[in-house]
C-alpha cells in the first residue's frame, strides 16, 4: 500500500524552538520608541509582556527551550501528521509530490495553539492573572481561550465585529474553554469608543481590536497583552512545525523544491519555512513562498518602512511589509489575513530575497480548496485555502514541465466553522476584491514620521 502520513512518536516533539535571528542576511531593525525614534527600551514593554517573552523577542540565541509543561500538553497532538495528497495529485495529473503539515488536528483546530499555550505558561509563570487580545476570525481567540483555561487564567477576547457576525460559533467555542469574547469596535475602551464616535457601523479591523486589547492591559495590573503572530517570540514558538516536516521528510524520503504558507501576520508560513532557512543559506535549492490575499496585499503591494503594529498607534513602530496602520481591508472570508502589516521576520526575508510572496484573490482560493475538499476530504479554513491555491498552481506547472517537483505546505487549520463562508462561495454570493490603489496610497500616507 501507497503511504498517505508519516507521524512521529510524542517524544520526537522538539525540546527547542529554532531561532532565525541569528541566520538572517540582514542585521534585524529594532522596534522603536514612536515619540522618540530612538529604539524601544525593552522594559517598556513590561507593561504588557511578561519578561519571558521579551526576552524572546530579542533573543539571539540560536535555539529556545520549551518548558516540559508545555511540551507535555502539545503531546497530546503534536507531532502533527506529514500527509501525502496522492489522491489530488492523481486528480491534478501532475507529477508533483505534494506534501502537508495537518495543523488543524489540534482542539483548537489550527497552528495558534503552538503559541497560545507557551505564552499562557509564561504569563501565568509570572503571576499575571489575566491575558486580554484581539481576534479576527476567532481561531486565535478560541486557541488563547483553551491557553488560559490549561495555565489556569483569565481571558478577555476583542473579537473584529464583522467576523463576530459572521461567525457565532467561534465565541461560543470560546465561551466553552471559559473566556469572555465581545464585538471590536466596543464601548470598553477609548480606542473604541473614540472610533464608534467617527463611524457607528465600523465593521472593525484587527488593528483597531489590538488597540483595544492592548489599552484594556496597559490600564489594569493584573491583566498582560497577548499577541498570536507578527511578533518575534510568536513565529519562534510555531518552529515546531518545521522542525518536525524536516524529519518527517526524511521519513518520507524527499526533499521540499518548495515551501508554500498563507500568511496573515505570518506565523504558520514562519513557522513551516524558518527550520529551512539555515538549508537554503547552506545551498540547498528551495524556494520560500509566502501567500496573501488580493484584498489586503501586504507584500506583494504594500511598502516596507516603519509602521504602527494597530490602528490608533500604541504599539511601538515595526519595520514591516505594511498598508498602512489605517488600512481596513474588505471583509472577505479569510478574516485572518486580513492584518495590515506582516512579521518583520517575514518581512526582512521578504525584502531580501530569501522569501518569495504572491497574491490570489478569494474566488481562486476557494476553487482550490473546493477540489482540495474533493480529493482529500479535507476542508481547509478560508486562510488556508489561499496556501492550496499556490499548491495547485505549482503541481500545474510542473506537469506542464513535465517535473517531479516536490511540494510541501502548511494546512493551518481546518474550516469546520467557515460553512456560511463555503455556502456563499457555493451558492455564487461571493466576488472577488482587489484594494484600489488609491486606498492604499491614502493608507500609505499617513505612515509615521519614523519610516
Ligand atoms: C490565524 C490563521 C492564519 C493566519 O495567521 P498567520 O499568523 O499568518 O499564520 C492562517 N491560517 C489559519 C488557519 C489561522 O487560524
Amino acid at each position: 500500500m501507497d503511504e498517505h502520513k508519516y507521524l512521529l512518536l510524542e517524544r520526537d516533539l522538539p525540546k527547542s524552538w529554532y531561532n532565525v535571528i541569528p541566520d538572517l542576511p540582514a542585521p534585524f531593525p529594532p522596534p522603536l520608541n514612536p515619540a522618540t525614534g530612538q529604539p524601544a527600551n525593552p522594559g517598556d514593554l513590561e507593561a504588557i509582556f511578561p519578561v519571558a517573552l521579551i526576552e524572546q523577542e530579542v533573543s539571539g540565541a540560536p535555539a529556545v527551550p520549551i518548558p516540559e509543561p508545555v511540551r507535555e500538553v502539545l503531546g497530546a497532538w503534536r507531532p502533527t501528521p506529514l500527509c501525502r495528497a496522492r489522491r489530488l495529485e492523481k486528480a491534478l495529473g501532475t507529477p508533483a509530490k505534494v506534501f502537508y503539515k495537518n495543523e488543524g488536528v489540534s482542539p483548537a483546530g489550527s497552528h495558534k495553539l503552538n503559541t497560545s499555550l507557551p505564552q499562557a505558561y509564561f504569563n501565568k509563570e509570572q503571576g499575571v492573572r489575566r491575558l486580554a487580545t484581539e481576534t479576527g476570525a476567532g481561531q486565535w481567540g478560541s486557541a488563547l481561550a483553551f491557553a488560559c483555561q490549561v495555565f489556569g487564567l483569565e481571558c478577555m477576547v476583542y473579537m473584529v465585529k464583522c467576523s463576530y457576525f459572521q461567525k457565532p460559533h467561534r465565541r461560543t467555542m470560546m465561551e466553552c474553554w471559559g473566556a469572555n469574547c465581545i464585538p471590536s469596535p466596543s464601548d470598553r475602551t477609548q480606542a473604541g469608543r473614540s472610533v464608534l464616535a467617527q463611524d457607528p457601523e465600523c465593521p472593525g479591523s484587527l488593528g483597531i481590536a489590538i488597540s483595544e486589547a492592548v489599552e484594556d492591559a496597559a490600564l489594569r495590573k493584573d491583566t498582560n497583552y497577548s499577541l498570536g503572530s507578527v511578533l518575534n517570540h510568536v513565529l519562534l514558538h510555531q518552529t515546531v512545525i518545521g522542525q518536525e516536516a524536516i524529519a518527517q521528510m526524511k521519513l518520507a524520503g524527499a526533499f521540499p523544491d518548495v515551501v508554500i504558507g498563507c500568511c496573515g501576520g505570518g506565523s504558520n508560513f514562519a513557522g513551516l519555512a524558518f527550520p529551512f532557512v539555515p538549508l537554503k543559506a547552506g545551498g540547498k535549492k528551495i524556494r520560500l513562498v509566502a501567500v496573501e490575499p488580493a484584498a489586503c496585499p501586504t507584500m506583494t503591494r504594500g511598502v516596507y518602512a516603519y509602521d504602527f503594529g494597530d490602528s490608533s498607534g500604541m504599539t511601538p513602530l515595526l519595520k514591516m511589509d505594511t498598508l498602512g496602520h489605517t488600512f481596513i481591508p474588505a471583509g472577505i472570508h479569510a478574516g485572518g489575513l486580513r492584518y495590515h502589516g506582516m512579521a518583520p521576520l517575514v518581512s526582512l526575508l521578504h525584502r531580501s530575497g530569501v522569501v518569495e510572496a504572491v497574491s490570489y484573490p478569494q474566488l481562486k482560493c476557494f476553487d482550490a480548496a473546493i477540489q482540495f475538499a474533493r480529493a482529500e476530504g479535507i476542508i481547509v479554513a478560508p486562510e488556508t485555502s489561499h496556501a492550496v491555491c499556490c499548491v495547485i498552481e505549482e503541481a500545474l506547472k510542473a506537469k506542464e514541465e513535465g517535473k517531479e517537483k516536490v511540494i510541501l505546505f502548511n494546512l493551518s487549520g481546518h474550516g469546520h466553522f467557515d460553512m456560511a463562508a463555503y455556502e456563499k462561495y457555493l451558492a455564487g454570493e461571493l466576488s472577488d476584491y482587489e484594494h484600489p490603489e488609491e486606498k492604499i496610497r491614502e493608507a500609505l500616507a499617513h505612515l509615521p514620521k519614523a519610516g
